[in-house]
């Protein structure tokens, strides 16, 4: 099964998209502009969507994606979220003002979007995968997620700050091959990232610590006008641990 990136930045511009993952055909992983670049068979064939948070760069494309293919799909769009994400959507993408509520369109009975409120450490299984919530800690309720194959593991922290659950939550994971982290700001920009809680370099290094098996450290959302320096910082926080910084487009094998 394979991981393919749509997008991984910290914003979007021309080039960069922002955060969207997918997994095998029929699944996303956040709903950001990277979803763009599906075409419309591909979009027709996405089935399930995880959100990580609220956040308009994981989930800008949610009701186009849920709009761009209705022909296609074959019954409703299921999204897979924390009840405060779908709350959220409800309240401010979903209400016949910015969106048509497709959570309640064509009919209540059979709408295009179809929300299934997430629990953590509760465990989805797909026919090619199962995908578990994972403790994050952000400005507003998130988590992030495994994905497992059943040949390999896949960890995506979606946005944090520093979170010693999301670290330990795979340490039991035999199978773990990738574990892939936001890491938004520069060290010189703690303050800002302690409040919108996210992560840069020396706390990437301070959860990377808790890594203690053999796995490919990933680094994902650095803004797009500090990339040159917030991999020199991670390189340096890091020292001699292997890192790889993502690419939009890269694919990933479970
Ligand atoms: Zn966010
Ligand atoms: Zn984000």
């Amino acid at each position: 099964m394979q991981v393919r990136l749509l997008g991984c930045s910290g914003g979007a511009c021309a080039g960069l998209r922002t955060t969207a993952l997918q997994v095998g055909d029929d699944v996303l992983v956040d709903c950001g502009t990277g979803v763009g670049d599906l075409t419309l068979d591909e979009m027709g064939a996405i089935h399930h969507v995880f959100l990580t948070h609220s956040h308009l760069d994981h989930v800008l494309f949610l009701p186009l994606l849920s709009d761009a293919a209705l022909s296609l799909r074959q019954g409703p769009l299921i999204v897979h979220a924390l009840p405060e994400t779908i709350a959220a959507l409800k309240a401010h993408v979903f209400n016949g003002v910015l969106w048509p509520d497709y959570t309640r369109l064509p009919s209540p009975h059979a709408p295009y979007i179809r929300c299934e409120p997430l629990t953590l450490d509760a465990v989805v299984v797909l026919p090619h995968c199962r995908i578990t919530a994972l403790p994050a800690h952000h400005t507003v309720p998130a988590v992030g997620y495994l994905i497992d194959s059943g040949e390999a593991s896949f960890a995506f922290s979606g946005d944090t700050t520093y979170c010693a659950a999301f670290w330990d939550a795979f340490d039991h994971v035999d199978n773990l091959k990738y574990v892939m982290v936001e890491t938004t700001m520069r060290d010189s920009d703690r303050t800002l990232a302690e409040r919108s809680r996210h992560i840069t370099p020396s706390l990437l290094a301070k959860g990377a610590a808790h890594l203690n098996r053999p796995v490919q450290l990933l680094v994902t959302h650095i803004e797009p006008d500090k990339v040159e320096e917030v991999r020199a910082e991670v390189r340096v926080a890091l020292g001699d641990r292997q890192v790889h910084f993502v690419q939009r487009g890269e694919v990933f094998e479970l």
